[in-house]
């Protein structure tokens, strides 16, 4: 996983916890690697000769790992990032695997559900194509409003069966939403959600899907809050979860061991 920063990234404990359950962990290993933006192309363009088939991306390299890869999934180049790289012969191919580890996070399809999705970064992008993608009416609120309407004209695709539109706070109170993503980065240093998110805690008593992509040592607010209220609780852990497990049959073409994935991203 290439990052800067890194060292606090799951996906090590993670990936080679499947690797040990595969079978594999004497002849693969997975590891971070702290790229400095200056020297990322540089150096992601020299890890096939070091042996490696292949690596996730992370904050703040998603753009720039699209950017130099010859080759792209539909979904990287619509969401505009890349989470997974994969080397091959000389060729280096992106792709995205965000939005189809948050779908399978889910515990029922979002066709059809209304959904706001909270953030207007790398991972709102692919959580907002991805629920569009499968039929949800997507709503999205950003604090800094101007970039989750950039986020909605970017995303713009006259082929979903759902819909993307920016939101504003004062629109959201009268909406029932059955699914409530959040994709900002509250929670990770601990701020209170309520304050810092347009979100009644009351809202949550009405029993929606809430998925929180931070995670942590601890369970976050947001999450501890809405299990308390009896709403439906994805964490961020088991996103980073179906994000690995896509990445890891991408470059093994295997099933990927969820329980130990799990289990490794906890312990990790
Ligand atoms: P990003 O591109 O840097 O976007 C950050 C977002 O958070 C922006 O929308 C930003 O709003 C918002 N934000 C930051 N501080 C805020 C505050 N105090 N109040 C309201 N909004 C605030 O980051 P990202 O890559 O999308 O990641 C977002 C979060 O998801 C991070 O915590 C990351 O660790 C997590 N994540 C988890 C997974 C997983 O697999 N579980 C995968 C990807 C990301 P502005 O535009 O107004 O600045």
């Amino acid at each position: 996983v290439l990052g800067h920063p890194v060292s606090h990234s799951r996906s090590p404990a993670m990936q080679n916890a499947a690797l040990r359950e595969l079978g594999l962990a004497n002849e693969w290993s997975y590891e971070s690697l702290d790229f400095v933006p200056e020297e990322f192309e540089e150096r992601t363009r020299k890890l096939p000769s070091r042996g490696f088939v292949g690596a996730n991306i992370t904050i703040p390299h998603k753009e720039a790992a699209l950017a130099l890869a010859g080759e792209a999934s539909e979904e990287a180049r619509a969401i505009g990032a890349a989470n997974t790289l994969s080397f091959d012969g000389g060729e280096i191919r992106a792709e995205n695997t965000d939005a189809p580890g948050l779908l399978a996070a889910l515990p029922s399809s979002p066709a059809g559900k209304r959904a706001l999705v909270l953030g207007a970064g790398g991972s709102a992008r692919a959580a907002a194509w991805a629920l569009a993608g499968q039929g949800a009416s997507v709503d999205v609120w950003n604090r800094t409003g101007a970039r989750a309407g950039r986020l909605v004209r970017d995303l713009a695709r006259t082929d979903a069966p759902g819909r993307i539109a920016p939101v504003a706070t004062e629109q959201i109170g009268p909406v029932a939403y059955e699914l409530i993503v959040n994709c900002t980065a509250v929670g990770l240093a601990g701020e209170d959600p309520f304050e810092q998110l347009p979100i009644d805690p009351r809202r949550l008593d009405a029993h929606p899907i809430l998925v929180d992509l931070v995670y942590g040592g601890e369970e976050t607010r947001l999450v501890r809050e809405a299990r308390g209220r009896g709403a439906t609780v994805v964490d961020g852990l088991e996103v980073l979860v179906r994000q690995g497990a896509e990445s890891l049959r991408i470059w093994t073409g295997l099933e990927p061991p969820l329980e130990a994935m799990r289990e490794g991203a906890r312990a990790g």
